[in-house]
């Protein structure tokens, strides 16, 4: 097999996947290069415009990159983003909280549906306008450190390339960063996602989570696109009501039959493509480095294990592997323990936060009268309460958030008058929220249903 990269392709560093992760490791390692130096190539094994399953929400976090980059920009004036502040949770017991969409709401708690078909090619190309080699069709197979102190990074179709760092960023699977034996465990969530044809449903808000008891601690989400096209998700977090594996029957059994998912529906709706599924690494690995390696996004599991969510913290994984790698580059220190720094940044960016969003998780599963407290307590506090949940939900907000007096002691009160409501009736109430309080304005029916006539016919 031959050893010799082919001139031009030796580099600094080498990122191996370009979704959301890479690409932005890639970005910010190129932009500012000086006098070419580092020289950074973006390895992608398809080719853009490609489509990556996801349920297509953007959290604050990864739109602040996005704007530094000028990509939202860019997208916002092709009108291809949509600002999802019409939006909110149903509780297990049907307790609904949507909001208007009325309120501006603050900036570090927006969330944007745009899809990934298109939004992580611009990432992606970002990336190679400000200097990067995006490689295209480039699947790497093996990886190996040399004793000259290079990668040999070898492709499908039989390239070799060279380069003094490695970053690892080829989602959940994880199947470069496990070949190098860094990362040990198999991804253990599972989530689904399924387009539907704008205009032929009858969902009306921009972005809802339901919470029904038989996917708990998971939920099933709907996000509105520019073009009413709606992305279906469900994401099944372990530990709870359900298991990966079952999500074809659950969808089957349970979602396509929920009452409120078939009320958004509505009786035309139509699907643009099958079910969708891909597995989700949750709440980080134990290392996500060795020497001159670093892993970022899905391949180190850097997705909260309450959420889901793992696009913010992917960019923002990569934003802070580009700051390590320019220093390590600098000073020519690639050791493990140069490359441990970059681990450490991330715990202390957003890794901290894991262990309580996975104690979250367990808590909704275990005690799942507390979404509905907080429903609750959101629907008498309006948008500032929904704001400061949403925000510590979503990992942009500490999760210590659940502990401040202003937001505790209302829950706390809320969630002992729905222990005294409604024990044992979860599933009728949450079956009954199609009905609840027809003349109030953020109700399920008027702030989630194009045509609330259609509530009746979806309990038959
Ligand atoms: C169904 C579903 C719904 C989700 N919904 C949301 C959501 O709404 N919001 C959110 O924030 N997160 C969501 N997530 C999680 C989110 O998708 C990930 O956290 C995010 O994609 C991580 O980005 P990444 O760059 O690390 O990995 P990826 O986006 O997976 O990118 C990895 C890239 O590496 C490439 N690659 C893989 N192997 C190779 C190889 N051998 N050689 C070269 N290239 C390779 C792939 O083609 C891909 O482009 C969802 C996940 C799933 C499965």
């Amino acid at each position: 097999m031959q050893d010799r990269a082919r001139p031009g392709a030796e580099f600094d560093v080498i990122v191996v996947g370009a979704g959301p992760g890479g690409a932005t490791t890639a970005y910010y390692l190129a932009k500012g290069a000086a006098d070419g130096t580092p020289r950074v190539a973006l390895l992608e094994k398809e080719h853009f415009p490609r489509d990556k399953f996801c349920g297509d929400a953007w959290c604050a976090p990864a739109l602040d990159i996005l704007e530094d980059m000028g990509v939202l920009q860019e997208l916002e004036a092709e009108g291809l983003v949509r600002d999802t502040r019409a939006g909110g949770f149903i509780s297990p017991a049907g307790e609904c909280c949507v909001s208007s969409g009325q309120a501006t709401g603050a900036p570090g708690t927006r969330v944007y549906a745009i899809k990934r078909m298109i939004c992580d090619e611009r990432i992606a190309r970002a990336a190679q306008k400000a200097g990067a080699e995006l490689i295209e069709g480039a699947n790497v197979t093996a990886a190996e450190l040399g004793e000259d102190g290079f990668w040999r990074v070898r492709t499908g179709d039989g390239a070799l390339f060279r380069s003094r760092a490695l970053v690892a960023a080829d989602g959940a699977p994880s199947k470069l960063a496990r070949r190098l034996g860094v990362v040990n465990e198999a991804p253990t969530g599972f989530a689904a996602r399924q387009y539907i044809k704008g205009g032929t449903h009858n969902f009306r808000a921009d972005g809802v989570l339901f919470y029904p008891t038989y996917i708990l601690p998971g939920y099933v989400a709907l996000f509105r696109h520019y073009n009413d096209d709606i992305d279906l998700g469900s994401y099944v977090i372990p530990g709870g009501a359900a298991i990966g594996k079952d999500l074809p029957r659950i969808y089957e059994e349970r979602i396509r039959r929920d009452p409120l998912i078939r009320a958004v529906l509505g009786p035309r709706v139509e699907y643009l493509e099958p079910l969708r599924m891909a597995p989700l690494r949750l709440g980080g690995v134990e290392r996500s480095y060795a020497r001159q390696l670093l892993v970022v996004g899905d391949a180190a599991g850097q997705t909260d294990p309450l959420t889901g969510e793992g696009i913010h913290t992917a960019m923002m994984a990569g934003r802070i592997a580009a700051e390590t790698l320019r220093e390590m580059l600098r000073s020519g220190d690639l050791s493990e323990r140069a490359c441990a720094r970059y681990h450490e940044r991330c715990r202390r960016a957003f890794g901290r936060e894991f262990p309580a969003s996975a104690m979250a998780a367990r808590l909704t599963y275990r005690v799942p009268a507390m979404l509905d407290a907080a429903s609750v307590v959101a629907q008498r506090r309006g948008d500032a309460f929904m704001e400061e949940f949403g925000a510590a939900m979503t990992g942009v907000a500490p999760k210590t958030t659940f502990l401040k007096p202003s937001v505790a002691l209302p829950l706390t009160a809320a969630l002992v008058g729905q222990l005294l409501r409604g024990a044992g009736r979860t599933e009728e109430r949450y079956r009954r929220c199609l009905d609840a309080d027809p003349s109030r304005e953020t109700s399920f029916r008027n702030a989630c249903l194009k045509d609330p006539a259609f509530a009746g016919a979806a309990l038959r």
